[in-house]
């Protein structure tokens, strides 16, 4: 009886120090279990755009971490309106955001690395083992033994791939292909600029022909373009 009661994950290996692997492992560690992050950065570099957090998103974080969404606040920005724009910068027309009414908070934006790097402040320093490919792992019956670039192995009962759209994991997992290219392209630059043209709290949307420019201002002088 007292061997069906211990419970069966113990042990998590997550592959992937991106913003799903790390709130992956504060939401594990929250229930006890002993959540690892295996990140192949060498280190966390201010890389990556900007994110809008919906309401929906902020209101998992906070279950995982209460107390973190005031954190994510002080460092992005909460967008109280949207502008939108022609390409030749003419307002066609500003709408106040309904999220704080409707859902009790408003959509917070924020520079993908001030994220990674407050959710990683949330964990253990020693559970993120940065320079940690994921190049390959094995399955047995009770324990998945992963491989690393630089020679290392790690045993876990249960192995998590969060490493990104071009996953490892899923390649070794499911192999079904690289993903698709569906005709659409980004580009994204995050730059410490403040403007009159750039209010705080504000997203401007300019349009074009085929073209969408967002104009995010992620809080700390930093906007995306
Ligand atoms: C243009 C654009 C705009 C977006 N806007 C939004 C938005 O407004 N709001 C929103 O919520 N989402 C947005 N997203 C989506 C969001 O960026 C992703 O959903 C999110 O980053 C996925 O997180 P993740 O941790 O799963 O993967 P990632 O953020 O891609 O992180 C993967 C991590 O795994 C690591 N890794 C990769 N391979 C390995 C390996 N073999 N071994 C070890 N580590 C490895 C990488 O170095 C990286 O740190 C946007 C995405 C794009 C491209």
């Amino acid at each position: 009886m007292r061997e069906i009661s211990q419970p069966v994950v113990e042990k998590v290996a997550i592959i992937g120090g991106g913003i799903g692997g790390l709130a992956t492992a504060i939401a594990l560690r929250k229930q006890g279990i002993d959540a690892h992050v295996y990140e192949k950065g060498k280190e966390f570099r201010p890389v990556g755009g900007g994110l809008g957090l919906q309401p929906n998103g902020l209101r998992c974080l906070d279950g995982i971490k209460p107390g973190i969404v005031d954190t994510l606040k002080r460092s992005g920005c909460q967008v109280e309106r949207v502008t939108l724009k022609t390409s030749a910068g003419e307002t066609i027309r500003t709408s106040e955001s309904t999220m704080m009414e409707k859902y009790g908070q408003l959509t917070l934006t924020i520079w993908w690395w001030h994220l990674q790097q407050i959710l990683a402040s949330e964990l253990p320093a020693e559970v993120i083992h940065l320079n940690h490919r994921c190049i390959d792992f094995e399955q047995n019956k009770n324990s998945v033994i992963t491989h690393f670039e630089n020679g290392k192995t790690v045993e876990s009962d249960l192995l998590i791939g969060a490493d990104g759209a071009n996953s490892r994991v899923r390649e070794i997992l499911i192999g079904d292909g690289q993903p698709r290219y569906l005709g659409s392209m980004s580009w994204r630059a995050v730059v410490n600029y403040q403007d009159e043209l750039l209010p705080p709290n504000e997203v401007i949307v300019m349009r074009g022909e085929k073209t969408i420019l967002f104009l995010l201002n992620l809080g700390e002088g930093y906007q995306q373009y």
